[in-house]
C-alpha cells in the first residue's frame, strides 16, 4: 500500500469476510497511519456507494467473490484509485473494468513487497486508526471514526478479568463481522494478547460454527442472539462437545431463556455484553458481581439477564426531560456515554448535533439502572410501542415469548391503532414441528404481565426478518403490518 501511495490519514476501505487477509488488513492499514474502513458488505448499492464516497476512500480491498457487489456503482466511486483483489493472482476477466482504477491482487502484491519495518513511530495517539458507519432510522448510515488512543484502550477493557478476560491461553472466534464494529474489537486485542483467532469465513451456517467450535476448541465465541438460537437448535440436536469457557452475546437482547438453556443444557456461560458502534462497542457487560451470588437461581438469572455493569473508563448517566434519572432500577431513561472509546461527533455529518451533547453520546436506548449499577435496556426509544401515552417494552415481552419450549424467535413491534395511537404485535417462529396456538402465547404473557401490554395479534410466520448483522428487523414487520389493526377489511 505504501507502494501505492498510501499516506497517513487516507481512507483504505475493507470489503470482506471474516478472513485471515482481512485480519492482515486490519494491522497493516493502522500501522501505516491510514484509516481501516470496514464496509458493511449487505449494504444495499446505493449505501454502499453512499459511504464509499462519504469516507472518500482510496483504496478498496475486496474479496474477490464480493466484486459483483461493486458492479452496480463502479462507475460512480470518484476517490477510488486502486483496487486490490484479496485472493491469488490477478484473473482480469472477473475485474471490474474501470478505466480510472488499478487493479491487483493481495498475493501478486505481497510477493513483490519486501516487509516493512518503518511504521509510523510519531503518529499522535488520537489519530484516526478506522471508522464504520452506523445504519440510522431514516437516510443515510452515519460515520463513526476510532482513534488508535480509544481502540488500544477498548482493547485492554476487552482483556479485563470481569469483561471477556480474553488472554493468551484463549483460541477466540468473532462470529460477528468484521465489518460490524471491527468486530467488537476481537482482532485487536485477540492478536495484542496473543490468542488464538479462527475466523469463521463466507456466511458460515450454525453448522458450520459448531464444527469449527469443536474442531478448533474454541474457548471464546462471540456473536447476536440470533446466532445462538440457530446454534442452539444444532447443539440440542446432536450434542457436540465443546471447549467454550464463554459465549459472548450482544448486539440486542439476550433472551434469559437462551442464556439459561446455554448454561443448563449445554454448560457454556453465556456472557451479555451491550454496546453499539458509536462505543466501540464495549458500553456494559453482564457479570454477578460476588456479593449477590447469595441470590436465588432466578434471581442471579434475571440480573445476569441485564446488560450488566459499566465497562471501567467510561461514564454513564440516565436522562430524561434534561434531568438525571435515579439509579433505583425502576426510572426510565434514556443512556449516556462518554470516554475515551466513545464518539463524539459523527463523521462530517449535521446529525451529530441530535446525538451528542457536551461530549456525550446520547445513545437512543431507554434503560433503568438498578442501585447495584446494572443496566436494564427497556427498548429503543424506536422501538417502545406507545400505547394510549404509556410504554410498553417490546425486549420484555419478546423474552417472555422465547422463553415457551416451543418458540424459536419471536418480535414484538408497535404498529398504528386508531384508539390507543399503537398497540404491540408478536410475531413468533415456531421450532420445527412444534404447534403452538396464539391463546398459548396469551397465557404465557398473560402470568407476567397486565392486560394492557397484551399483544393484540400473534401472527405465526417462518422467520423473522433480519438487518445486515443478524438482528430482528422490526422496520421491516411495522411497514408490512402498518394497516393489520387499523384496515376495516380486517
Ligand atoms: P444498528 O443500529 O445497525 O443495530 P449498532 O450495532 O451500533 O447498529 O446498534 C447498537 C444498538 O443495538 C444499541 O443502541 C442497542 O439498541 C442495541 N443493543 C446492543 N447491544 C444490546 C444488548 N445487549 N441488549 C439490547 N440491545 C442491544
Amino acid at each position: 500500500m505504501k507502494t501505492l501511495g498510501v499516506k497517513r490519514g487516507d481512507r483504505v476501505a475493507t470489503l470482506a469476510w471474516n478472513n485471515y487477509r482481512h485480519l492482515e488488513a486490519y494491522f497493516a492499514i493502522p500501522l501505516l497511519g491510514a484509516v481501516l474502513h470496514t464496509v458493511n458488505l449487505r449494504l444495499s448499492s446505493e449505501h454502499l456507494r453512499y459511504i464509499i464516497n462519504h469516507a472518500e476512500d482510496r483504496i478498496l480491498l475486496v474479496d474477490e467473490e464480493l466484486l459483483p457487489l461493486l458492479d452496480p456503482i463502479w462507475d460512480n466511486l470518484p476517490t477510488v484509485q486502486h483496487l486490490i483483489i484479496l485472493g491469488e493472482h490477478l484473473n482480469l476477466a472477473k475485474s471490474p473494468k474501470n478505466p480510472m482504477t488499478s487493479v491487483s491482487a493481495y498475493e501478486d502484491l505481497l510477493a513483490q513487497a519486501s516487509p516493512m519495518v518503518d511504521y509510523d513511530p510519531d503518529l499522535p495517539e488520537d489519530s484516526l486508526l478506522g471508522m464504520c458507519y452506523t445504519s440510522a432510522t431514516t437516510g443515510n448510515p452515519k460515520g463513526v471514526v476510532y482513534s488508535h488512543r480509544g481502540i488500544a484502550l477498548h482493547s485492554l477493557a476487552m482483556g479485563l478479568a470481569n469483561t471477556s478476560a480474553i488472554a493468551e491461553n484463549d483460541t477466540v472466534m468473532p462470529v460477528v463481522p468484521m465489518f460490524h464494529v471491527n468486530a467488537w474489537g476481537i482482532p485487536f486485542s485477540a492478536i495484542w494478547f496473543g490468542a488464538n483467532i479462527v475466523l469463521p469465513g463466507p456466511a458460515p451456517t450454525p453448522e458450520d460454527l459448531v464444527r469449527l467450535m469443536s474442531e478448533e476448541q474454541v474457548s471464546v465465541a462471540a456473536g447476536v442472539p440470533t446466532v445462538w438460537l440457530g446454534v442452539a437448535k444444532v447443539l440440542e440436536k446432536a450434542a457436540t462437545p465443546l471447549s467454550l469457557r464463554m459465549v459472548l452475546c450482544g448486539g440486542s437482547a439476550a433472551p434469559p431463556a437462551l442464556i439459561r438453556t446455554f448454561e443448563k443444557t449445554f454448560k457454556v456461560p453465556l456472557a451479555h455484553a451491550y454496546g453499539m458502534t458509536e462505543t466501540s462497542p464495549l458500553a456494559t457487560f453482564s457479570r454477578l458481581k460476588s456479593t449477590l451470588s447469595g441470590l436465588t437461581e432466578d434471581d442471579q438469572l434475571a440480573i445476569r439477564s441485564t446488560q450488566g455493569i459499566l465497562v471501567p473508563g467510561l461514564s454513564m448517566r440516565l436522562r430524561r426531560d434534561n434531568e438525571d434519572v435515579p439509579w433505583d432500577g425502576k426510572s426510565m431513561g434514556e443512556l449516556w456515554f462518554k470516554g475515551p472509546w466513545v464518539a463524539d461527533e459523527y463523521y462530517h455529518d449535521p446529525r451529530t448535533e441530535d446525538s451528542f451533547e457536551d461530549g456525550w453520546l446520547k445513545t437512543g436506548d431507554v434503560a433503568t439502572i438498578s442501585p447495584e449499577g446494572y443496566v436494564r435496556l427497556v427498548d429503543r426509544t424506536k422501538d417502545l410501542v406507545k400505547s394510549g401515552g404509556e410504554w410498553i417494552s417490546s425486549v420484555d415481552l419478546e423474552n417472555t415469548i422465547m422463553a415457551h419450549p416451543d418458540v424459536f424467535e419471536a418480535a414484538v413491534v408497535g404498529v398504528p391503532h386508531p384508539k390507543w395511537d399503537e398497540r404491540p404485535l408478536a410475531f413468533v417462529v415456531p421450532k420445527e414441528n412444534r404447534q403452538i396456538r396464539k391463546e398459548d402465547i396469551i397465557a404465557l404473557l398473560s402470568a407476567d404481565f397486565p392486560k394492557w401490554w397484551l399483544p393484540d395479534d400473534v401472527i405465526f410466520l417462518q422467520e423473522i426478518p433480519k438487518t445486515s448483522v443478524g438482528k430482528f428487523m422490526k422496520r421491516a414487520l411495522r411497514v408490512q403490518y402498518q394497516e393489520y389493526l387499523t384496515d376495516p377489511q380486517r
